[in-house]
């Protein structure tokens, strides 16, 4: 490990916090029966009644040193040398402090721009908002975030524990299998290996591609991801394993990062901010949810955001849930929010808690059609944002809920892009050449039919072609 520099312009009393300086005292909990256990394992469930486990910091208040002084410490931090906290572990006093600096596994993750839109696409819509875009992963999508925390994890137990082997596993819609498989590439092969279970033609030609060239064990079943996890639910119960969806709660730590930063951008206040998040198996929006509450909680903001959950009619059980106060799996139907289509969300008795007890009115649900959601992600397009359907789903809800008058108008936006658009280009491609399968429910829009155009090699044609005009 090279020596840490902490340049000679960071003033003096922040100085000897730029390095990570908080003692935690971390345990998995039970969100169900309230029962503790160490952290220095694997655990998903609770051994006890099986339910959801969460990560809390016993010792969360001591960060109470005020708002100003994590500015400082962040600020600071964040034009340091140190690259183990270049990433998502800038945040490491709230994320998962019991890594140490040298067992932090950083790609590249995390401080994702925050775009604002263009006063054209405002006065379309009615209102601003900016997209946080969080393809700009090095796997591409937000996954990364909860997945460099992980495989810090990993890695550190591997010392501490001296483990010889490691299998990691996940079900997927494409994007934690590429993320997984690309940072457990990361670690020595003698010791760690790495298996995804996808849904067979159910995830992109793209996102088929990241794990297999990062050399993943690549599992297809036929069904749709809800039979995936399923499977390794069951193998994560029954075999030795490193499960990394985000049911293990070591993955929803990292995730926190996207609220510390949305937090970071707005310096620290956030109760007029709506965070529009896509919800698919729920753990995004777990993770953005008790990553402003351990901010709360530990005095750094004063407020809680809104928080705008949304799916496709097509993959709607949270909506439903909000509609009805009833909760129902559903069974999906084909989505372009693919990576978001999943009927019966695991992470679903965190978010029924995070509302009940801490939202209240501040978390909402709206749900969307297939429709809006690809004239959604072209329209914006057009105005210089790239999306992924999953964020052109959100802002499809974003547009929805203040058409219903849900939000107030007072409000600042931001919508999550959790993905790359790139990686759903096929869906753009199949909508513009209008053959998007009829189960799609989506009628491709004239006005945003745009096709390759073939000429002759020959300058004069094609600038007579464009009516240019001679100097
Ligand atoms: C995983 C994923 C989602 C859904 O996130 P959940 O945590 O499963 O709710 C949304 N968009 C993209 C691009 C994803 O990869
Ligand atoms: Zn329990």
């Amino acid at each position: 490990m090279r020596k840490t520099i902490i340049p000679e312009y960071i003033p003096k009393e922040i100085r000897e916090f730029i390095v990570p300086f908080h003692k935690p005292f971390l345990v998995y909990k039970c969100i169900e029966c309230e029962q503790e256990y160490d952290i220095l394992q694997f655990l998903y469930t609770c051994p006890r009644c099986g339910g959801l486990l969460k990560i809390v910091d016993k010792h969360i208040l001591r960060l109470k040193r005020g708002k100003e002084f994590w500015k400082k410490v962040f600020d600071f931090r964040k034009i340091s040398r140190i690259s183990a906290l270049r990433g998502v572990f800038l945040y490491h006093e709230f994320l998962l402090p019991i890594v140490p600096l040298d067992d932090i596994i950083y790609l590249g993750e995390g401080h994702t721009p925050v775009i604002r839109c263009n006063d054209d696409l405002a006065s379309e819509l009615g209102f601003y908002f900016y997209v946080k875009n969080d393809g700009q992963n090095p796997s591409a999508s937000f996954k990364d975030r909860g997945m460099a925390c992980a495989i810090s994890f990993v890695n550190y137990l591997i010392k501490e524990k001296n483990l010889k082997s490691v299998l990691g596993i996940c079900a997927s819609t494409g994007d934690t299998s590429a993320s997984a498989a690309l940072y457990l590439s990361y670690l020595p092969k003698d010791i760690v290996k790495s298996v995804v279970i996808l849904p067979k033609g159910k995830v992109t030609p793209t996102q088929l591609s990241q794990p297999l060239a990062s050399g993943a064990k690549v599992i297809e079943i036929d069904g749709v991801f809800d039979d995936c996890m399923k499977i390794v639910e069951s193998i994560a119960k029954d075999y030795d394993v490193c499960l990394l969806n985000s049911k293990n709660p070591i993955r929803i730590q990292g995730q926190k990062s996207y609220a510390f930063e949305i937090a970071h951008h707005f310096d620290f206040s956030v109760g007029k901010i709506v965070v529009v998040v896509p919800i698919g198996n729920a753990g995004n929006v777990t993770a953005i949810m008790e990553g402003f509450y351990d901010l709360k909680v530990a005095s750094v903001i004063d407020d809680l955001p809104i928080i705008l959950g949304v799916q496709s009619y097509h993959a709607n059980p949270v909506a439903n849930w909000f509609r009805t106060s009833r909760y129902a799996p559903v069974k999906v139907k084909p989505s372009v929010a693919q990576a978001a289509m999943i009927g019966d969300p695991v992470s679903f008795p965190k978010v029924k808690r995070l509302k009940e007890e801490i939202f209240k009115d501040r978390f909402l649900v709206v749900d969307v059609s297939e429709q809006s959601i690809m004239d959604t992600m072209i329209f914006a397009n057009r105005f210089g944002h790239i999306l992924c359907t999953q964020g052109a789903e959100a802002l499809a809800g974003l547009k929805k809920a203040k058409e219903l008058g849900m939000l107030p108008s007072d409000y600042e936006y931001v919508v999550d892009s959790t993905s790359s658009q790139l990686k759903f280009s096929g869906f753009q491609m199949a909508y513009l050449e209008k053959r998007l399968h009829k189960d799609y429910e989506i009628t491709p829009k004239d006005e945003y039919i745009d096709l390759p155009t073939e000429l002759p090699k020959d300058p004069t044609y094609i600038a007579n072609y464009l009516g240019l005009k001679k100097k």
